[in-house]
């Protein structure tokens, strides 16, 4: 049984004062129903995870290298998110792969790092507007995800985020009937990849989800639950969606 995961990718955005919506999740979710990561930007890990302490509220990192340390300025190594008490981290967002010309080798390669840090990977993928207009949003799927995930990923430390780029901050989603064959599609590539083990894997849809389609997106098969972007930010309106989890 895959527990569900109600995962916020805050980007660069969020203030130590900002952090106070930890405090309002907590009391609204004191048992979560669901596990629940917020990823702020890296300045507000530490304190983030002191607002956390003692609750089931899991904190992640957005990026990490893919080197354990060195000449990298500008970067951190997933050792050194896992040392200040972080537990996930995503690998390969879009944003990144645009601005920066991460490549699924590269994503690979941090995704490796990160699990054997021991950290879990959220390695994300998902296809452009051209590439689903010209039919081959499933090929794009099946390249990433094969080039993005470690060989030796094990299920869980592994979480693979599916985020059409044309969803993302867009307030657009795919119809659920394309969520669904992603998300299938998803499934069927891990289990000729992993076996069994990849019944153990979780799928998160990402893109535009908010409290008022999580329920519909989430009562998918194969939909384990969400990356947020926007709508992880306030507790007024990620709660809703931790909720629809439950
Ligand atoms: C994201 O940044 O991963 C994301 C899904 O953003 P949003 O929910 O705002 O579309």
């Amino acid at each position: 049984m895959r527990r569900k995961l109600a995962a916020g990718n805050w980007k660069m955005n969020g203030s130590i004062p900002g952090l106070d919506m930890i405090g309002a999740l907590k009391l609204k979710h004191p048992e979560c129903p669901c596990d629940v990561l917020l990823c702020p930007p890296a300045p507000l890990l530490t304190h983030a995870l002191q607002n956390t302490a003692g609750s089931p509220i899991f904190i992640g990192a957005q990026n990490c290298h893919a080197e354990e340390k060195g000449a990298y300025t500008g970067d951190h190594s997933a050792a050194m998110i896992a040392e200040i008490g972080a537990t996930h981290v995503i690998v390969g967002h879009s944003e990144r792969r645009d601005a920066y010309g991460e490549t699924d080798a590269q994503v690979a390669a941090k995704a490796q790092a990160a699990q054997a840090a021991g950290l879990t990977a959220i390695v994300c993928i998902g296809e452009s507007l051209a590439q689903r207009e010209a039919g081959d949003a499933l090929d794009v799927i099946r390249t990433q995800l094969q080039g993005s995930v470690p060989d030796d990923s094990a299920a869980d430390t592994l979480v693979i985020a599916y985020e059409p780029i044309w969803a993302i901050g867009t307030g657009k989603i795919p119809t659920m009937a394309q969520i669904a064959e992603v998300h299938a599609l998803m499934r069927q590539e891990l289990r000729s990849r992993f076996g069994d083990s990849a019944e153990d894997i979780r799928l998160l849809y990402g893109g535009s989800v908010k409290p008022d389609n999580a329920a519909e997106i989430f009562a998918l098969d194969n939909v384990d639950g969400a990356l947020v972007g926007g709508a992880s930010l306030r507790a007024e309106d990620f709660s809703p969606i931790i909720q629809a989890l439950a």
